[in-house]
């Protein structure tokens, strides 16, 4: 199902832990050779080591997303090791709730300048390769990793679902920017998944509320969403499954 991978050259961002891990492994588990960005080197480099171990391709790039210098060294690291890339997934992201009240603009500053700019910047960074991977005929994807987050109206997550809903609105406004130039343009929108995710919350009731609910709901897999990622990626270039809800079936 997923041979068209075969061959590509991907950039994976959020890949040191849970979508962004579990894609970029699948996505070289297929054939593709994959740039793995997140901050934490040291777990980049064993994600990459067990992906060589396995007969795929990996190179661990350290980097914060939210520093624009580092993400150009980055774009560095991976054109001169791999050449262009083809396909980019932003997973990078960050969830902090608080109630407003709190303002806590740490936390909201993170938020956006992680899940949104962030974003952006790795976006606009791979742009012209995406481009031009399209205009030579070859598949071209940008998938971005939003959150069912983007429509829920949750108490004490509305900045983070602001930052979601800001990225969803971005994939369709894009979508209609580089559509027509044969980049396919792809929102993900996962409902709770089991990953490290919530473990930066510092609020010990949002905390529980949300363990509570995994315990309720039985959250995804991180290999659930990577399979979706495979999937919507690796159909023929003229397909665009643009948005994509994928919710535990318990979730309401
Ligand atoms: P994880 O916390 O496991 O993954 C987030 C990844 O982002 C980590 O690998 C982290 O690595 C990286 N990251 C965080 N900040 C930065 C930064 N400044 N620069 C570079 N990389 C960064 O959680 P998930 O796998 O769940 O998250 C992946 C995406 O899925 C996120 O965008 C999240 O919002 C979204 N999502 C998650 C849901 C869930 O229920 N888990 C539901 C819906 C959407 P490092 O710390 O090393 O930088």
């Amino acid at each position: 199902t997923y041979s068209a991978l075969r061959g590509r050259t991907a950039v994976v961002t959020g890949a040191a832990s849970g979508m962004g891990e579990a894609t970029a492994r699948l996505l070289a588990a297929h054939g593709a050779r994959v740039a793995l960005l997140a901050r934490r080197e040291d777990r980049l480099a064993g994600i990459a080591e067990t992906i060589g171990a396995e007969g795929g391709r990996a190179l661990p790039v350290g980097v914060d997303v939210t520093d624009p210098a580092a993400v150009a060294s980055a774009v560095e690291r991976v054109h001169a090791a791999y050449g262009d890339v083809d396909l980019v997934v932003n997973g990078a992201g960050v969830m902090l709730p608080n109630p407003v009240a709190d303002g806590r603009d740490d936390e909201w500053t993170r938020m956006i300048d992680t899940n949104l700019t962030g974003a952006l910047r790795v976006i606009r960074a791979f742009l012209p390769d995406l481009v031009a991977a399209a205009g030579a005929g070859r598949t071209a994807d940008l998938v971005n990793i939003s959150s069912i987050g983007a429509h829920l109206t949750f108490p004490h997550y509305a900045v983070y679902s602001a930052t979601k809903a800001a990225l969803t609105h971005l994939s369709a406004t894009l979508r209609a920017e580089l559509g027509p130039r044969d980049v396919r343009v792809t929102n993900i929108e996962p409902g709770l998944t089991d990953t490290e995710l919530g473990s930066h919350i510092d609020n010990a009731e949002l905390s529980g509320q949300l363990d509570g609910m995994a315990a309720e709901i039985g959250p995804l897999t991180p290999d659930d969403i990577a399979d979706l990622i495979a999937y919507t990626t690796s159909r023929p270039a003229r397909v665009n499954l643009r948005q994509v809800i994928a919710l535990p079936t318990r979730q309401a």
